[in-house]
């Protein structure tokens, strides 16, 4: 059968475009929360309290979305 043959193809194409998308987030050192300005290895930046759960990777109970919970956000300290 043409049609389940292309199927199986089609399958086989989604799955590698899943596994490759994997791949690219592993080779991510370290995803950037919401509330971080720069990447880490960035000139001029530092850690700062997170401003939205003050330090405490909380709000309100749940986990803080600004800093992902850690409770530090990165800034640029460096004016420029
Ligand atoms: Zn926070």
């Amino acid at each position: 059968m043409a049609s389940l043959r292309a199927a199986a193809a089609a399958h086989r194409i989604r799955t590698e475009r899943v596994k490759r998308m994997e791949r690219h987030v592993q080779q991510d050192n370290e995803p950037l929360n919401p509330g971080d300005e720069a990447p880490p290895d960035a000139p001029g930046v530092g850690e700062d309290i997170c401003r939205a759960c003050h330090g405490t990777g909380k709000v309100e109970g749940t986990q803080c979305t600004v800093c992902g919970g850690t409770g530090k956000v990165l800034q640029g300290i460096g004016g420029g």
